[in-house]
């Protein structure tokens, strides 16, 4: 089956308004109240950017498609879940006086944030989904009672995943702090110590307490370790590493079958929004300030998460020549986790765009 997707060209930095005016027209030609009933709660899945991260999705995005969806009859709130790493999102209190300094303020967005799986990121509910890894997964449990979801994505590169997009803003964004763990549970990063300059970088960022110098280098302590990946992302000297091949593909494809878990009984009410503007290679997670590594390209929309992330990856090819997941992190292959997202009937890898002008 081939999927639609739309897409509305914007050239680099362009300004706000206009972005805004895009996004409307982009939700009004690809149908998107197509999943919106009238008194719909209306799930809105945002990233509102970790502390200091500039290059999220402005708040602005987020509330042209409120509006919209309220004109449609929808009940929307913003929602998001628990980090399993400490930070300004690791709880349900923290994140929201976060989000609001943010800018996802009510005034602002239209909408209340509330996160999906309650104070402490464990508010869930298992669901069965016989995937390959798991046979159920653990998702949060407002997305089991929203009627309808709206998924809008920043499309990144991703440390473990390769590809930060729809896929993952589903599978790892709306599943609860046991869903994260297992999707991140083989992750083992190990410290090469002849290229440990002990700068101790790691220890800081690390959320978990889990790393401390031994011998003149770091060493991280198995027994703490969350597999966040953290570590890995900061030290600059390539001195942590892990079993990519291996480990990779297993997150990737736990990513796909916990999106799945999310999707339950929510056919025809899910749609993808994914924002090709300040891509970065690590996701909205990281802390701080982050280049931008590709040009803007515009706005994409679709029912089809697969199809949709899959253009986000050409349309970067088609820009850089390589796409933004190779771009950021060469070693890892995120067609896995669209492979598998494919296989477990998530959508499909065929799309054809539409362009919006
Ligand atoms: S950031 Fe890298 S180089 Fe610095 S202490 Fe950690 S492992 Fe060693
Ligand atoms: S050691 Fe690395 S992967 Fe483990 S919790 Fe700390 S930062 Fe995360």
């Amino acid at each position: 089956m081939t999927s639609k997707v739309y897409f509305i060209e914007l050239a680099d930095r362009t300004g706000i308004e206009t972005c805004v005016q895009a996004i409307r027209s982009l939700f009004k030609a690809s149908n998107a109240t197509s999943v919106i009933d009238p008194k719909d709660f209306l799930a809105v899945k945002v990233h509102v950017g970790e502390k200091g991260n500039v290059t999220h999705i402005p708040a602005d995005l987020v509330a042209a498609i409120v509006g919209m969806a309220k004109d449609a009859g929808a009940i929307p709130f913003l929602t998001d879940t628990s980090t399993l790493y400490k930070g300004e999102r690791s709880n349900a209190v923290n994140h929201i006086l976060h989000a609001y300094s943010n800018g996802f303020t009510i005034d602002k967005t239209g909408a209340p944030f509330i996160p999906a799986d309650g104070l402490a990121g464990n508010t869930e509910t298992e669901v069965v989904i016989n995937g390959e890894l798991h046979e159920s997964v653990h998702v949060a449990r407002e997305i089991l009672v929203t009627d309808s979801i709206m998924v809008i994505s920043h499309c990144t590169g991703h440390m473990c995943a390769g590809l930060g997009s729809s896929i993952k803003n589903l599978g790892m964004g709306l599943s609860s702090r046991m869903g994260k763990m297992r999707q991140h549970s083989v992750i083992q990063p190990e410290v090469i110590k002849r290229r440990c300059t002990a700068c101790e970088k790691c220890m800081r960022w690390c959320p978990e307490n889990a790393i401390e110098q031994r011998d003149g280098s770091s060493f991280i302590l198995a027994e703490k370790c969350i597999g966040c990946g953290e570590c890995i992302a900061v030290c600059r000297f390539e001195a942590i590493k892990y079993d990519f091949a291996s480990e990779s593909v297993f997150l990737q494809k736990s990513m796909a079958e916990h999106a799945l878990g999310c999707l339950k009984d929510k056919k025809g009410k899910v749609f993808y929004f994914n924002v090709l503007l300040n891509m970065t290679k690590d996701c909205d997670c990281m802390a701080g300030v982050q280049k931008k590594c590709i040009p803007d390209i515009g706005i994409l929309a679709s029912d089809d998460p697969v199809a949709i992330d899959k253009a986000a990856l050409d349309l970067t090819e088609n820009e850089q020549g390589i796409n933004l997941a190779r771009l950021s992190y060469p070693h890892l292959d995120p067609m896995v986790q669209l492979k598998h997202a494919e296989k477990m009937g998530l959508g499909s890898l065929e799309y054809e765009i539409e362009h919006v002008l």
